[in-house]
Protein backbone atom coordinates (compact mmCIF):
# COMPACT_ATOMS: atom_id res chain seq x y z
CA UNK A 1 0.00 0.00 0.00
CA UNK A 2 0.90 3.70 -0.16
CA UNK A 3 -0.12 5.55 2.56
CA UNK A 4 0.59 9.28 2.90
CA UNK A 5 1.06 11.06 6.45
CA UNK A 6 0.14 14.65 6.77
CA UNK A 7 1.20 16.96 9.68
CA UNK A 8 0.95 20.53 9.99
CA UNK A 9 3.79 21.16 12.62
CA UNK A 10 7.28 19.79 12.75
CA UNK A 11 7.08 18.98 16.60
CA UNK A 12 3.75 17.22 15.92
CA UNK A 13 5.57 14.79 12.97
CA UNK A 14 8.95 14.47 14.70
CA UNK A 15 8.58 11.42 17.25
CA UNK A 16 6.76 9.86 14.38
CA UNK A 17 9.62 10.63 11.58
CA UNK A 18 11.85 9.33 14.30
CA UNK A 19 9.84 6.41 15.52
CA UNK A 20 9.59 5.40 11.64
CA UNK A 21 13.22 6.23 10.57
CA UNK A 22 11.85 8.05 8.03
CA UNK A 23 14.56 9.90 5.39
CA UNK A 24 14.04 13.31 4.38
CA UNK A 25 13.56 16.30 4.55
CA UNK A 26 13.56 16.73 0.65
CA UNK A 27 12.36 20.23 -0.13
CA UNK A 28 10.29 21.88 -3.26
CA UNK A 29 11.14 24.81 -5.31
CA UNK A 30 8.39 26.78 -4.87
CA UNK A 31 6.39 25.33 -1.97
CA UNK A 32 7.17 25.32 1.54
CA UNK A 33 6.19 21.58 2.78
CA UNK A 34 8.98 19.21 3.63
CA UNK A 35 9.35 15.56 2.65
CA UNK A 36 10.10 12.07 4.29
CA UNK A 37 9.78 8.83 2.93
CA UNK A 38 10.14 4.87 4.30
CA UNK A 39 8.51 2.12 4.65
CA UNK A 40 6.76 0.20 7.25
CA UNK A 41 7.61 -3.30 8.61
CA UNK A 42 5.12 -4.85 6.28
CA UNK A 43 6.93 -3.00 3.33
CA UNK A 44 4.19 -0.03 2.67
CA UNK A 45 5.14 3.18 1.41
CA UNK A 46 5.05 5.89 3.79
CA UNK A 47 5.17 9.39 2.28
CA UNK A 48 4.85 11.42 5.32
CA UNK A 49 4.38 15.71 4.34
CA UNK A 50 4.97 18.71 7.15
CA UNK A 51 3.35 22.17 6.29
CA UNK A 52 6.64 23.55 6.76
CA UNK A 53 7.91 27.13 7.95
CA UNK A 54 6.31 30.52 6.92
CA UNK A 55 9.36 32.30 5.55
CA UNK A 56 8.52 35.79 7.41
CA UNK A 57 7.83 34.76 11.01
CA UNK A 58 9.57 31.16 11.36
CA UNK A 59 6.67 29.03 12.37
CA UNK A 60 4.67 26.60 11.50
CA UNK A 61 2.80 26.79 8.24
CA UNK A 62 -0.92 25.92 10.29
CA UNK A 63 -4.40 26.03 8.87
CA UNK A 64 -6.59 25.00 6.11
CA UNK A 65 -4.92 26.98 3.70
CA UNK A 66 -1.39 24.89 4.01
CA UNK A 67 -2.93 21.78 4.79
CA UNK A 68 -4.80 21.53 1.57
CA UNK A 69 -1.99 22.69 -0.60
CA UNK A 70 0.25 20.35 1.18
CA UNK A 71 -2.40 17.24 0.26
CA UNK A 72 -2.83 18.94 -3.10
CA UNK A 73 0.70 18.74 -4.01
CA UNK A 74 1.07 15.20 -2.77
CA UNK A 75 -1.61 13.80 -4.54
CA UNK A 76 -0.12 15.65 -8.13
CA UNK A 77 3.67 14.78 -6.68
CA UNK A 78 2.95 11.10 -5.65
CA UNK A 79 -0.23 9.93 -7.26
CA UNK A 80 -3.55 8.88 -5.32
CA UNK A 81 -2.36 6.81 -2.25
CA UNK A 82 -4.33 4.38 -0.56
CA UNK A 83 -5.27 6.25 2.47
CA UNK A 84 -4.72 9.89 3.67
CA UNK A 85 -3.64 9.76 7.69
CA UNK A 86 -3.84 13.42 9.00
CA UNK A 87 -1.86 13.32 12.89
CA UNK A 88 -2.25 16.26 14.88
CA UNK A 89 -2.86 17.88 18.09
CA UNK A 90 -6.80 19.63 19.09
CA UNK A 91 -8.54 21.57 21.60
CA UNK A 92 -10.98 18.61 23.61
CA UNK A 93 -13.78 19.43 25.85
CA UNK A 94 -13.80 18.79 29.59
CA UNK A 95 -17.98 18.54 28.90
CA UNK A 96 -17.23 15.50 26.79
CA UNK A 97 -15.08 14.24 28.98
CA UNK A 98 -11.60 15.08 27.15
CA UNK A 99 -8.32 14.77 29.26
CA UNK A 100 -4.91 16.16 27.57
CA UNK A 101 -3.16 13.26 25.97
CA UNK A 102 -6.57 11.88 25.05
CA UNK A 103 -6.19 10.79 21.26
CA UNK A 104 -9.50 10.41 19.16
CA UNK A 105 -10.24 8.92 15.69
CA UNK A 106 -11.93 11.09 13.52
CA UNK A 107 -14.73 10.39 12.12
CA UNK A 108 -17.17 13.18 10.84
CA UNK A 109 -15.92 16.96 9.86
CA UNK A 110 -17.04 20.39 10.13
CA UNK A 111 -16.19 23.67 9.41
CA UNK A 112 -17.04 26.23 12.55
CA UNK A 113 -15.77 29.37 11.17
CA UNK A 114 -16.85 29.03 6.95
CA UNK A 115 -20.44 30.98 7.46
CA UNK A 116 -22.04 31.43 4.12
CA UNK A 117 -25.56 33.15 5.43
CA UNK A 118 -27.49 33.56 2.16
CA UNK A 119 -31.15 32.50 3.14
CA UNK A 120 -33.22 29.89 1.43
CA UNK A 121 -29.52 28.77 0.03
CA UNK A 122 -27.87 26.00 0.70
CA UNK A 123 -24.64 28.01 1.00
CA UNK A 124 -24.64 27.63 4.79
CA UNK A 125 -24.13 24.13 4.33
CA UNK A 126 -21.91 24.24 2.35
CA UNK A 127 -20.14 26.49 4.70
CA UNK A 128 -20.53 23.69 7.29
CA UNK A 129 -19.22 20.86 4.91
CA UNK A 130 -20.01 17.90 6.89
CA UNK A 131 -17.97 15.41 5.79
CA UNK A 132 -18.00 11.59 6.54
CA UNK A 133 -15.31 9.10 7.22
CA UNK A 134 -17.52 5.70 8.25
CA UNK A 135 -14.32 3.97 10.44
CA UNK A 136 -13.92 0.67 10.98
CA UNK A 137 -15.10 -1.29 13.73
CA UNK A 138 -11.78 -2.32 14.54
CA UNK A 139 -10.24 1.30 14.57
CA UNK A 140 -13.20 2.09 16.77
CA UNK A 141 -12.29 -0.46 19.20
CA UNK A 142 -8.94 0.78 19.36
CA UNK A 143 -9.48 4.99 19.79
CA UNK A 144 -12.90 6.94 21.27
CA UNK A 145 -14.18 8.33 17.78
CA UNK A 146 -14.67 12.07 17.42
CA UNK A 147 -16.86 14.88 15.52
CA UNK A 148 -13.80 17.10 14.18
CA UNK A 149 -14.15 20.95 13.83
CA UNK A 150 -11.77 22.68 11.91
CA UNK A 151 -11.50 26.85 11.98
CA UNK A 152 -8.36 28.96 10.74
CA UNK A 153 -7.91 30.09 14.58
CA UNK A 154 -6.34 28.65 17.94
CA UNK A 155 -8.33 31.10 19.72
CA UNK A 156 -12.80 31.02 19.40
CA UNK A 157 -15.40 33.59 19.41
CA UNK A 158 -18.44 33.78 22.22
CA UNK A 159 -20.69 32.58 19.30
CA UNK A 160 -18.15 29.28 18.24
CA UNK A 161 -17.68 28.57 22.13
CA UNK A 162 -21.72 28.48 22.65
CA UNK A 163 -22.27 26.23 19.70
CA UNK A 164 -19.64 23.55 20.73
CA UNK A 165 -20.31 23.22 23.49
CA UNK A 166 -23.86 22.60 22.89
CA UNK A 167 -22.41 19.97 20.48
CA UNK A 168 -20.03 18.46 22.78
CA UNK A 169 -23.29 17.37 24.32
CA UNK A 170 -24.02 14.68 22.18
CA UNK A 171 -20.78 13.98 20.53
CA UNK A 172 -17.39 13.77 21.35
CA UNK A 173 -15.86 17.28 19.63
CA UNK A 174 -12.46 18.02 19.19
CA UNK A 175 -11.49 21.24 17.82
CA UNK A 176 -8.60 22.11 15.72
CA UNK A 177 -7.25 23.78 12.24
CA UNK A 178 -6.58 21.42 9.43
CA UNK A 179 -8.98 17.89 9.11
CA UNK A 180 -12.05 19.15 7.47
CA UNK A 181 -10.16 20.75 4.44
CA UNK A 182 -8.71 17.08 4.34
CA UNK A 183 -11.27 15.46 4.33
CA UNK A 184 -13.14 17.83 1.97
CA UNK A 185 -10.29 16.75 -0.49
CA UNK A 186 -10.36 13.13 0.31
CA UNK A 187 -13.90 12.93 0.05
CA UNK A 188 -14.29 14.71 -3.63
CA UNK A 189 -11.04 12.36 -4.34
CA UNK A 190 -13.26 8.87 -2.78
CA UNK A 191 -10.03 8.66 -0.91
CA UNK A 192 -10.35 7.01 2.62
CA UNK A 193 -8.50 9.70 5.60
CA UNK A 194 -7.99 8.82 8.83
CA UNK A 195 -7.32 11.44 11.83
CA UNK A 196 -5.71 11.08 15.01
CA UNK A 197 -5.89 13.90 17.13
CA UNK A 198 -4.38 14.14 20.43
CA UNK A 199 -5.27 16.60 23.14
CA UNK A 200 -3.43 19.62 23.98
CA UNK A 201 -6.12 22.15 25.57
CA UNK A 202 -9.04 21.86 27.06
CA UNK A 203 -11.47 24.70 25.63
CA UNK A 204 -14.10 25.06 28.70
CA UNK A 205 -11.13 24.65 30.78
CA UNK A 206 -10.11 27.73 32.76
CA UNK A 207 -6.20 27.92 30.82
CA UNK A 208 -5.14 30.48 28.00
CA UNK A 209 -5.20 28.21 25.07
CA UNK A 210 -1.59 28.98 23.52
CA UNK A 211 -0.54 28.45 26.87
CA UNK A 212 -1.98 24.71 27.58
CA UNK A 213 -1.00 24.21 24.16
CA UNK A 214 2.71 25.24 24.26
CA UNK A 215 3.07 23.50 27.31
CA UNK A 216 1.40 19.86 26.22
CA UNK A 217 2.64 20.51 23.14
CA UNK A 218 5.47 17.71 23.14
CA UNK A 219 3.28 14.93 25.73
CA UNK A 220 0.30 15.10 23.13
CA UNK A 221 3.26 14.20 20.32
CA UNK A 222 4.69 11.43 21.97
CA UNK A 223 0.68 9.95 22.46
CA UNK A 224 0.47 10.43 18.91
CA UNK A 225 3.37 8.66 17.62
CA UNK A 226 2.17 5.76 20.22
CA UNK A 227 -1.45 5.95 18.45
CA UNK A 228 0.04 6.36 14.80
CA UNK A 229 2.67 3.22 15.82
CA UNK A 230 -0.81 0.78 17.15
CA UNK A 231 -2.87 1.91 13.88
CA UNK A 232 0.28 0.84 12.01
CA UNK A 233 0.15 -2.55 13.17
CA UNK A 234 -3.56 -2.70 11.41
CA UNK A 235 -3.71 -0.76 9.06
CA UNK A 236 -4.16 -3.38 6.15
CA UNK A 237 -5.71 -3.26 2.59
CA UNK A 238 -9.00 -4.73 3.80
CA UNK A 239 -9.61 -2.26 6.44
CA UNK A 240 -8.81 0.52 4.55
CA UNK A 241 -11.33 -0.80 1.85
CA UNK A 242 -14.04 -0.48 4.58
CA UNK A 243 -13.51 3.63 5.38
CA UNK A 244 -16.31 5.23 3.29
CA UNK A 245 -16.05 8.82 2.15
CA UNK A 246 -18.92 10.61 2.01
CA UNK A 247 -21.35 13.15 3.78
CA UNK A 248 -23.44 13.72 7.20
CA UNK A 249 -26.05 15.83 5.70
CA UNK A 250 -27.79 15.23 9.17
CA UNK A 251 -24.71 16.94 11.12
CA UNK A 252 -24.67 19.51 8.93
CA UNK A 253 -28.17 20.66 9.26
CA UNK A 254 -27.97 19.75 12.98
CA UNK A 255 -24.62 22.33 13.24
CA UNK A 256 -26.86 24.99 11.31
CA UNK A 257 -29.51 24.37 13.87
CA UNK A 258 -27.18 24.90 16.94
CA UNK A 259 -25.82 27.57 15.58
CA UNK A 260 -29.12 29.50 14.84
CA UNK A 261 -30.31 28.41 18.50
N1 LIG B 1 2.02 28.59 18.60
C1 LIG B 1 1.86 27.58 17.58
C2 LIG B 1 0.47 27.67 17.05
C3 LIG B 1 0.09 26.51 16.21
S1 LIG B 1 -1.55 26.54 15.76
C4 LIG B 1 2.99 27.77 16.56
O1 LIG B 1 4.11 27.80 16.98
O2 LIG B 1 2.81 27.79 15.34
C5 LIG B 1 -2.17 25.15 16.62
C6 LIG B 1 -2.04 23.82 15.93
O3 LIG B 1 -2.50 22.83 16.84
C7 LIG B 1 -2.89 23.66 14.70
O4 LIG B 1 -2.24 22.87 13.75
C8 LIG B 1 -4.19 23.02 15.20
O5 LIG B 1 -4.68 22.01 14.31
C9 LIG B 1 -3.81 22.38 16.54
N2 LIG B 1 -4.64 22.77 17.71
C10 LIG B 1 -4.38 22.33 18.98
N3 LIG B 1 -5.29 22.83 19.83
C11 LIG B 1 -6.13 23.62 19.13
C12 LIG B 1 -7.28 24.43 19.48
N4 LIG B 1 -7.74 24.51 20.72
N5 LIG B 1 -7.88 25.11 18.50
C13 LIG B 1 -7.44 25.04 17.24
N6 LIG B 1 -6.38 24.31 16.86
C14 LIG B 1 -5.72 23.59 17.78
Amino acid sequence: MKLLFLFAMNVEAGPTIDGLQLIGPEELPSLPFRIYRGKTERDDDIVLLTSGVDPAYGVDNTGIVSAAAMLTAALFLFGKPDVVVNAGTAGGFAAAGSKIGDVYLGEDYVYHDHRIPIVGTDWPKKGIGGYRMEMPEKLKAMFPTATVTTGNSLDITVDEKALMLKLAQSCPLVKEMEAAAIAEICTGAGLPFIALKSITDIIDGNEVTGVEFMRNLEIASLRLQEALHELLKYLYPELVRQIRPGRNRDLTDKVLRLAEN
